[in-house]
């Protein structure tokens, strides 16, 4: 039985879901939140809403957006005859933060782990074929994260993509091994795409 008055309780167990939030941060950010001006509150909660009702995946790269085809689809002036393989959304953000990579994406969300039950057709591969087909991309760069999925992940893609005629680039260990792409900083993973090769 919980101590906290129901709405309270229900407060903490909701922030207690969320990743990196333990049972005491829970219970610090739900009081935090009852001791709000009632407006900023609101806002809050609808923020919340609007995001997860609004958001979608893009139905080229499968990277979450609000429209139909994503802001980096849309742009014309993207080289679409590359595109960069991430594992997550997240990747996306920081690959552009590079300002170096000029083509498209496409968004994988996750990677192969037979660890974990997860398999080629759990992630966004069979869009990625689809997009293959044609001859307007001439290069795939995998730039899953450098771990044992991440580069399972790449050597997968790299093998079906192969009869394609398309060519296959992995990005360099500029990446901390173990890593997430994500966390890597600008010049790091600038580096590592410049210094790719073919796989
Ligand atoms: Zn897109």
């Amino acid at each position: 039985m919980s101590y906290y008055a129901a709405p309270i309780a229900k407060l903490i167990d909701a922030f207690a879901k969320l990743p990196g939030i333990g049972n005491k941060t829970a219970q610090r950010l739900a009081f935090y939140l009852l001791n709000m001006p009632m407006k900023d509150a609101e806002e809050l909660a609808n923020a919340i809403t609007n995001a997860r009702k609004s958001v979608r995946y893009c139905e080229v790269c499968c990277n979450i957006t609000d429209k139909v085809k994503c802001n980096i689809c849309s742009d014309l002036k993207r080289d679409d005859s590359i595109i960069c393989i991430v594992e997550d959304p997240r990747d996306v953000v920081a690959m552009e933060r590079t300002k170096e990579f000029k083509g498209l994406y496409h968004v994988l969300h996750g990677a192969i782990s037979p660890m974990d039950d997860i398999g080629p057709s759990d992630i966004r591969i069979r869009e990625l074929l689809d997009r293959l087909k044609g001859d307007k991309v001439r290069e795939i760069i995998l730039a899953t994260n450098p771990n044992i999925e991440g580069e399972a992940t790449a050597m997968y893609i790299s093998r079906i993509v192969k009869p394609l005629g398309v060519k296959a680039t992995r990005i360099a260990h500029g990446v901390p091994v173990g890593g997430d792409l994500e966390y890597a900083d600008e010049v790091t993973l600038m580096k590592a795409l410049e210094g790719r090769r073919e796989i």
